[in-house]
């Protein structure tokens, strides 16, 4: 998808624009049965419209550049990090306020482990972050559809590729390629090291990082490989036309990130 044929109309209709979203809120309200049935939930909090303001109504800075929601990111982690957690825009107010329209100041591409849920360890709330999960950050059009979604409707200024210590899915494509799995497409169904369903096509996509660390020929090849892998993953999307263009302007920056699961603590990698 190149940035020429992607138009805001495309981006505005797949999201539910902004204020499309507003009017419809407006228009439809609570439903009439709501008088009748004392059973039904409340009417939801008056709010202020803040579509003007992107919806956004916490009590921190405002953030406006890359660099903002960098340190951001990286004063929640500390919070966590040192169990100084204050779980910020996690009430009610906030869930209202957000609930018009939102302004996440950062995109996070993670793995699915368990043990890494950006929302915790960067001690943030509702509204606060756009998330996208695959195992071993495993780039597809979905993923990076969904990072372009955050940069071209939504104007996040940063995006964090997460590698993490000790990532299971890194191990299992290290497993894997050693005895001769790793099939484009994955669709074949166990036995002779072929994995089955689509798990084929994670350990695909981490072949490359894979073969590179193993080219470094020392170190423990499965930290390296996570390496190579953020590294890899943020390079694959500054291709992505939007992003690029993005980056470029000066409104959105890439950077790779490594999660310690011992000390809870995030590192900035590349990029930064
Ligand atoms: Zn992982």
């Amino acid at each position: 998808m190149s940035e020429s044929t992607l138009s805001r109309r495309d981006f505005l209709r797949l999201s539910g624009a902004t204020a499309l979203t507003t009017t419809l809120t407006g228009c439809v309200g609570y439903p009439p049965m709501a008088e009748s049935n004392p059973d039904l939930a409340p009417p939801p909090p008056q709010v202020s419209d803040t579509s003007s303001a992107g919806g956004y109504s916490g009590s921190e800075k405002p953030v406006n550049s890359p660099q903002e929601a960098l340190q951001r990111l990286m004063e929640g982690n500390q919070r966590f990090a040192a169990n100084r957690l204050i779980n910020p825009n996690r009430t009610p107010e906030r869930r209202a306020a957000v609930a018009r329209s939102q302004k996440p100041f950062a995109t996070i591409l993670g793995c699915v482990d368990s043990r890494v849920p950006p929302e915790i360890l960067f001690d943030v709330g509702l509204g606060d972050l756009l998330v996208i999960r695959s195992a071993g950050e495993v780039l597809d059009e979905a993923v990076t559809g969904s990072i372009e979604f955050g940069s071209f409707e939504l104007q996040i200024p940063l995006v964090v590729v997460l590698g993490h210590e000790r990532c299971g899915a890194v191990k299992a494509a290290i497993d894997a390629l050693e005895h001769g799995g790793g099939h484009q497409g994955g669709k074949k169904k166990g036995g002779h090291g072929a994995e089955p369903g689509d798990l084929g096509y994670i350990v695909q996509g981490l072949r490359p990082a894979i073969e590179k660390a193993r080219s470094w020929g020392m170190g423990d090849i499965a930290e390296n490989a996570m390496r190579a892998n953020v590294s890899l993953t943020v390079q694959q999307l500054k291709k992505s036309p939007v992003l690029s263009a993005a980056e470029e302007s000066g409104r959105l920056k890439i950077v790779g990130a490594r999660y310690d699961l011992d000390s809870g603590a995030v590192e900035m990698l590349f990029g930064v």
